[in-house]
This record gives structure tokens, sequence and C-alpha cells, in this order.
């Protein structure tokens, strides 16, 4: 049977996913990290997400939100360069708005949106910028719009990964207005922007845990 929300309780597979995507991928983040940055982003990401793995079993997590709480408070520990307060932010965000809830779409929206507002007040970008937000927020947009239009959680979650997909390949046209790459001017341009790349890879694991926990 199809669920149209995910209960807090025991769901901590929601951010202990996470980790496998960031391990699989680091290589590749730090690849697209070395055209226009500093090729270090996949080690920063996958320092704190490992870190966050072994802590999460130490203290047996149990909740979707206690997850996402313990992984935001790791990257805030744990990551160096520009990534550790903007993510740590993002994931501390979406547990505690998570807290003692039924996860349902209206929820997750909830959720990311506070992320946004979390990762834009500290770091002082926007969309546009060549930076994360560029995943997330029209990932968020299409997300909105599909639960708006009538689409069940399932279906807004698959809008959710396609539109952070297609924001972080949009980066690649984008100049570069903060964080290290801004440095090279219009030479950022013609390249993907790293943290963009990671966002959209998180965004659609997350959507993936999450329709697994619905029974889609
Ligand atoms: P560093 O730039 O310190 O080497 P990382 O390589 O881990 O850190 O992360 C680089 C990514 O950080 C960029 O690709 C960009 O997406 C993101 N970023 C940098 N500054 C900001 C900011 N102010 N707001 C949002 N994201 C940012
Ligand atoms: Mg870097």
């Amino acid at each position: 049977m199809n669920r149209i929300s995910i209960p807090d309780s025991g769901s901590a597979v929601l951010a202990l996913d996470l980790v496998k995507v960031i391990d699989d991928n680091s290589a590749y983040l730090s690849e697209v990290d070395g055209a226009i940055g500093d090729g270090d982003h996949g080690i920063n990401m996958r320092k704190g997400f490992d870190r966050f793995a072994v802590l999460a079993s130490e203290k047996n997590v149990q909740d979707a939100s206690g997850g996402l709480i313990l992984l935001g408070a790791t990257l805030l520990n744990e990551i160096g360069g520009s990534m550790g307060p903007l993510y740590g932010s993002f994931f501390k965000a979406l547990g505690r708005k998570a807290k003692g809830k039924d996860i349902d779409a209206q929820v997750l929206l909830e959720m990311l949106k506070d992320g946004m507002d979390a990762v834009m007040s500290i770091g002082e970008a926007k969309p546009g910028d060549k930076t994360m937000l560029d995943a997330l927020a029209p990932g968020i947009d299409a997300f909105e719009k599909a639960i708006n239009g009538g689409s069940g959680f399932a279906d807004a979650l698959n809008s959710l990964a396609a539109a952070a997909a297609a924001g972080a390949d949009a980066t690649v046209g984008m100049l570069a207005r903060v964080g290290r790459a801004s440095r090279l001017g219009e030479r950022s341009k013609g390249f993907r922007d790293a943290g963009a790349t990671s966002c959209a890879l998180l965004l659609t694991q997350m959507s993936g845990t999450m329709k697994e926990l619905l029974g889609n």
C-alpha cells in the first residue's frame, strides 16, 4: 500500500542513505570542483558524511529528524571549505522542521524552504550566482508547482529530483558571482558548479529514499 506521509520515527535511513551517494561520487565532485575551484569538494563532503555515518551508528539514531540534525551538526563541525556551514545549516534546518512530524509533501516543502533560507542567510548568495542554490531553488520550485498542480507526493518527488538535476546542468552557462570560482570572472563559464552538482545528487537520493519509504 502506498502511504501519503513518512513517519519521523524509524526513518533515519533518510539521512543515512545520503552517505553512499557522497561516497560513490566523491572523486567526481572533486573533479568538477577542480575545473574552476580547488578540487576538494568531494573530499570535503566525504569527510563530513563518513563521520556522520560513524556518529549515527554510535548514537543509534532512529528518527528522520534526528538523523538530519546530526548530519547538519557533523557537517558544521567537520567540513572545511565553504560547504560545512552551508550544508550543515541546511540539514539542521530540514531536521528541525521534521521533528516529531509525519513528513508529507507539505512538510517536506516547508523543510526544504527552511533549508534554503538558512543557506541564503549564511552564504548571502542568490539563485543565479552559480552555487548549490541553483540546484536547490529550481528543485523546490518544481516540487511546489507539482503539489499545487495536484500531483501526489511521489510524482512531486520526481519533479524535485529532475529540476534539481536540470538546475545543476544549467550552471555550466552561468558566471560565478560568489565563492572561489568568482575570482575567475568570465572564465568560470563553461563548467558545472560543484556545489550544485552535489546538491542535485543529494536531492535525487533523498527523493528516491522517500519514494521507497512511501511504498512507491
Ligand atoms: P571551497 O570553495 O571552500 O573549496 P567546496 O569546494 O567544498 O569549498 O565547495 C564549493 C562550492 O560551494 C561551490 O561549488 C558552490 O556551490 C558552493 N558555495 C560557495 N560559496 C557559496 C555561497 N556563498 N552560498 C552557497 N553556496 C556556495
Ligand atoms: Mg573547493
